[in-house]
């Protein structure tokens, strides 16, 4: 089993989760006493979202860089960016470093592509709605439609992943936001799916909380990742 370096803290509330899974996924799938072969790399987010929110994406490469060759040198043998927004700088991530990069978009678009899915909406950060490098990727060599929603319920979606989830909090009244902008895309868009393109999403939403089947990114990227290291 390949001992896989997470990129992680982005939030911790979500590196929790990751390390969870992927643990049991290990033991479901070798049984017994088998867990994963984990390094945890966890930043202090605050750094990481102030370079975001102040668009210096530079400086905010620069600080995954250093962790992920800090990882390598640890003896990491694969890498999980344990973020959907992150994803931004995974190529630089891979070129530098040498190491393969389990990328969390090329994870969901087989998902997506396998259950025949031609229509998906994408939640997330305002960025990973907003910029191209998720969108464009999904998309690209017949990968399915992807609609982003529209600048206010992007900025709603931002606003409770940066305030309430990255810190914790779950409210009844974030949930019905997100179930709403689910419907609202499903009746007036035809989306099929939607993607929970944020670590964080599946603390307030699932298949039975909302009215389009949910693919959740974390879950698949870590299936994706163990796939990958008992390879
Ligand atoms: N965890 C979130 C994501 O999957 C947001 C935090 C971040 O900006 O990295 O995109």
């Amino acid at each position: 089993m390949k001992l896989i370096g997470l990129i992680g803290g982005m939030s911790h509330e979500s590196t929790a989760v990751y390390y969870q899974t992927l643990n049991r996924l290990v033991a479901q799938r070798l049984g017994g006493l088998h867990s994963a072969r984990l390094l945890v790399w966890s930043f202090d987010f605050a750094d990481i979202a102030e370079y975001q929110a102040s668009g210096n994406w530079h400086q905010a490469t620069e600080d995954m860089l250093n962790a992920a060759r800090s990882l390598k040198k640890a003896g990491a043998q694969q890498l999980l960016i344990c973020t959907n927004t992150m994803h931004y700088c995974a190529d630089d991530i891979e070129r530098e470093t040498g190491l393969p990069v389990c990328n969390i978009i090329d994870a969901v678009k087989d998902q997506l592509i396998a259950n025949g899915i031609q229509q998906v909406l994408l939640l997330g950060t305002k960025y990973t709605m907003s910029m191209a490098f998720y969108r464009d990727r999904l998309s690209a060599d017949s990968g399915p439609v992807v609609t982003v929603p529209n600048e206010q319920h992007q900025a709603q979606v931002n606003d409770i992943i940066y305030d309430e989830l990255c810190r914790g909090i779950t409210t009844e009244t974030s949930q019905q936001t997100l179930a709403d902008i689910v419907r609202y895309y499903r009746n007036q868009r035809g989306c099929q799916a939607v993607i929970l393109g944020c670590t964080e999403l599946g603390m307030l939403l699932d298949d039975q909380r909302c009215e389009l089947p949910c693919y959740d990114a974390l879950q698949i990227h870590c299936h994706y990742a163990i796939d990958a290291a008992l390879k």
